[in-house]
């Protein structure tokens, strides 16, 4: 962990508290609390419901709502889906709407660089949460919000955000439990929906700044260090594919193929059906075929000039007819790629199955490539 600059003074002891006390009541209280108490009086069914009612609306109205709507601007909302993102996101402890768009629009603009809020380069831990914690940057000066400043609701969320979360948070699930079962089941919903739910929706959030800028593939772009993981989508309602977000920040989806698991994708286009969202903002897909194209094209280059050129004599031979199709793919996919550009300027219309079949093509190849790498191994080529 790199923790340039650290001075004692700079931590913030709040955030820090918070963040710690939430991990001990879930792994202490709350284990205490199921043993000691007879399983009648929790009600289970009505607690598993409350927890998964508030994991799903808190994390969507993070996913939703904090990200995809206000920081991205993805689509537009009407006032009753502002107004539930902006309660439920407040019930997650991520800040008000307003910092966390703020931070978040740095980290698209100066991502993995000293001015990104949550810069991987200064380590993992930190990514995740450690720059919560440690108060490296100097404080926000929201000159990248201007437009959510002039939002109502908005800035009666950033006024009162700390009154809000603790009402939607601990609050208003202890009320609903009282009313349900009384003393004992209040308090159970208060750990359960109230404080665990806090523990697994905020740390899925910091899965995305941790593992989706260290582990996983990069088929759009290796400009930075996001990249695509099925695993954290499972766990961020869609969020994983983060290659695909950093390349197209301004798109709706996320999982843009039609496989990837992406609930709020689906959640945005079912509001736009019952007409409380529009404007959805799509990236023509011959526009992201070309991005992967291009990067494949450029990935195969790489392989092409640093390992395969320096492979041995008698290895090369070997694999002399695989490495010359190979090159000859990665020229000629080089010139479609130029083509591609130039009819994506002029607007003209590109065989959507062509596009297919260089996809398949550039997977394939690098898939080739991949099995040579390992095939050919040999202790110098790992060296250099
Ligand atoms: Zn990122
Ligand atoms: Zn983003």
């Amino acid at each position: 962990m790199k923790y340039k600059n650290f001075e004692i003074h700079r931590i913030s002891w709040v955030t820090a508290i918070f963040l710690v006390s939430t991990l001990l009541v879930t792994f202490i209280a709350l284990p205490l609390y199921i043993i000691k108490t007879p399983s009648e009086a929790i009600h289970w069914p009505f607690q598993l419901s409350l927890f998964f009612f508030y994991v799903i609306a808190t994390g969507l109205s993070i996913t939703l709502g904090y990200h995809r709507l206000f920081s991205h601007i993805s689509f537009k909302a009407k006032w009753p889906v502002k107004l539930f993102t902006l309660l439920f996101g407040a019930a997650s402890f991520e800040n008000s709407v307003l910092d966390w768009a703020s931070d978040h629009r740095d980290h698209h603009k100066f991502v993995d660089k000293e001015n990104d809020p949550y810069d991987i380069s200064k380590g993992f831990f930190y990514a995740h949460m450690g720059w919560l914690i440690f108060k490296l940057r100097p404080p926000r000066r929201h000159d990248n919000v201007k437009d959510l400043e002039k939002d109502p609701l908005v800035m009666w969320q950033h006024k009162y955000v700390q009154w809000i979360a603790m009402f939607m948070s601990f609050v208003l699930p202890a009320v609903i439990g009282g009313v349900y079962g009384g003393a004992t089941t209040a308090l159970g919903a208060f750990l359960i929906a109230g404080v665990a739910r806090i523990v697994i929706v905020q740390h899925s959030t910091f899965l995305i700044n941790s593992i989706c800028h260290t582990m996983g593939k990069r088929p759009y772009s290796t400009r930075s260090s996001a990249r695509d993981s099925a695993l954290v989508a499972f766990l961020t309602f869609g969020e994983g594919y983060h290659n695909f977000h950093h390349t197209f920040q301004h798109d709706y989806r996320n999982g843009v193929k039609p496989w990837q698991f992406d609930p709020t994708k689906w959640t945005i286009w079912l509001l736009s059906k019952f007409k409380l969202v529009d404007s959805l903002r799509r990236v023509p897909q011959h526009k992201i075929v070309l991005a992967e194209l291009m990067e494949g094209q450029s990935q195969i280059e790489d392989h092409l000039s640093t390992w395969v050129s320096r492979l041995p004599e008698s290895t090369r031979k070997l694999k002399e007819d695989t490495l010359r199709s190979i090159q000859e793919i990665s020229e000629e996919l080089a010139q479609y790629c130029k083509e591609l550009q130039t009819s994506t300027k002029e607007r003209i219309q590109v065989s959507q199955t062509s596009l297919q079949e260089w996809r398949k093509t550039v997977a394939q190849t690098l898939k080739t490539l991949e099995e040579l790498r390992g095939q050919c191994w040999v202790p110098e080529l790992e060296k250099a």
